[in-house]
């Protein structure tokens, strides 16, 4: 039995320290926002195995100087932040070739196809069926040359295993009676499903692992650093010594790895939701509306709008502009939206080819990385905790790790 340290207590972090206790080790997750505290709090709660288009695709250059500058762009660069941005940036275009996205959509599916795995047994052991909803998603186009500009990805989808059906302007009425008629083609993801409140799944979580054994600590973790037969990792409390640590921290794990010598190109995609409480029985399932970028998620304390791209670093300041894009769009979507109560800005951690990074840090085979999951860290946490507790007990992984280790970059 080993002595775990996990920084982060998102959907990765928690989901290794339930992989990691599953094998008898004694854990604890550090985390200075306690659970869910990251962009686990407010993602669109969809498991979404369906989704191993990266952002960095071919269509990126056609629609780059349109997303810059239009006022109804879902995406958004703060310019200030550019300079810091350009190394990013240019390793973003460089991926988003052809033949590069291709790479990466096939990496992506090979985690996608796995993901249910990564949950079905911790759903069932750690009471979380509870906030499970079986209903698939259905992402909406409002223009014809939108949907016809993503048929190229439909296909890749399909060549690579995703099964969708495309369904009619009637039929998006019949399904969602209350969304407004503007919409003239759907898609419907087979076999994906949400979460009624990722908050309280997290909760949850971490309750019947803290029953089990698990050690929570609320506080932040200032460095880690490899000893030739552990990690010592420093707190404001004081240092701490684990035979190997786990770094879990979303989009805040780039200071980690570079105190383990990994130059690593993490950068965030912001992303925005608003809620309207009391409003979840106006849909039945997660709809996304392809050219504003959100979804609208009917959870438990109501529907919630989340989505939007910013690239703007770790700096706690919102656009209010892509707040009132998410506003105005959700309510034309759905007209009996009115007053949303509460916003929210959350930090997707992004690597510049849409793929995590899974594997081994450079100076110690005891530090390990799960982190950069993008748009999909929910659907992919279950998995990534798995592939966090193989490592540590020295299993080879069902799948090859190459794709996702932290040197590609070198
Ligand atoms: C608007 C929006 C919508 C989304 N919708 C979906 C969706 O529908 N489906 C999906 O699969 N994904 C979605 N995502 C993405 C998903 O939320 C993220 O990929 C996922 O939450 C990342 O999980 P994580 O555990 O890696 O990171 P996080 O949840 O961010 O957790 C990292 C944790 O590390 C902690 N931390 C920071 N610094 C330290 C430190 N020094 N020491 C210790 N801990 C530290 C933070 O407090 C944080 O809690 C969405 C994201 C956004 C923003």
């Amino acid at each position: 039995m080993a002595n775990v340290a996990v920084l982060g207590a998102g959907f990765v972090g928690l989901s290794a320290a339930y992989w990691l206790m599953r094998d008898g080790h004694q854990v604890t997750v550090y985390d200075p926002a306690g659970v869910a505290g990251g962009a686990s709090y407010g993602n669109a709660g969809t498991f979404a195995n369906y989704a191993c288009i990266p952002v960095n695709n071919p269509s990126v250059f056609r629609d780059l100087p349109r997303f810059l500058l239009s006022s109804d762009s879902p995406f958004r660069l703060r310019w200030g932040y550019l300079p810091q941005l350009a190394p990013w940036l240019a390793r973003f275009l460089w991926n988003s070739t052809e033949r590069r996205y291709a790479a990466s959509a096939g990496a992506l599916s090979v985690l996608l196809s796995r993901a249910h795995d990564g949950y079905r047994e911790m759903i069932e052991q750690a009471n979380l069926a509870q906030f499970i909803r079986p209903s698939e998603c259905l992402y909406l186009y409002s223009g014809a040359a939108a949907f016809r500009a993503s048929e190229p990805a439909l296909t890749l989808r399909r060549s690579l295993g995703v099964d969708f059906s495309i369904v009619s302007r009637e039929q998006v009425q019949q399904m969602e009676p209350q969304l407004s008629p503007l919409f003239d083609r759907g898609v419907l993801f087979s076999g994906s499903w949400f979460l009624s409140d990722p908050e309280a799944f997290l909760k949850t979580q971490e309750a019947w692992l803290s029953q089990s054994g698990l050690r929570m600590e609320t506080r932040a973790v200032n460095a880690i650093k490899p000893q030739p037969n552990g990690v010592l990792l420093e707190t404001a409390a004081g240092s701490a010594a684990y035979d190997y640590v786990a770094v879990c921290a979303g989009a805040h794990s780039r200071p980690f790895a570079m105190q383990c010598g990994d130059r690593i190109p993490l950068d965030t995609e912001r992303g925005y939701h608003i809620t309207y409480p009391g409003t979840a029985n106006l849909i039945s399932r997660p709809v996304g509306w392809a050219e504003r970028g959100f979804y609208m998620t009917p959870m438990e304390k109501g529907i919630r709008v989340a989505g939007t791209v910013e690239l703007a670093g770790l700096n706690p300041r919102k656009h209010q502009g892509l707040l009132e894009l998410l506003r105005f769009s959700s309510q034309r979507a759905l007209p009996a939206l009115t007053a949303p109560s509460e916003s929210w800005l959350g930090f997707r951690p992004t690597l510049p080819d849409g793929l995590p990074v899974m594997g081994r840090s450079r100076a110690s085979a005891r530090v390990i990385y799960a982190f950069g999951h993008q748009h999909i860290g929910l659907t992919l946490g279950g998995l990534s905790g798995a592939v966090v507790a193989d490592l540590v007990a020295g299993r080879t992984s069902p799948f090859s790790l190459a794709p996702y280790a932290a040197d590609r970059f070198y």
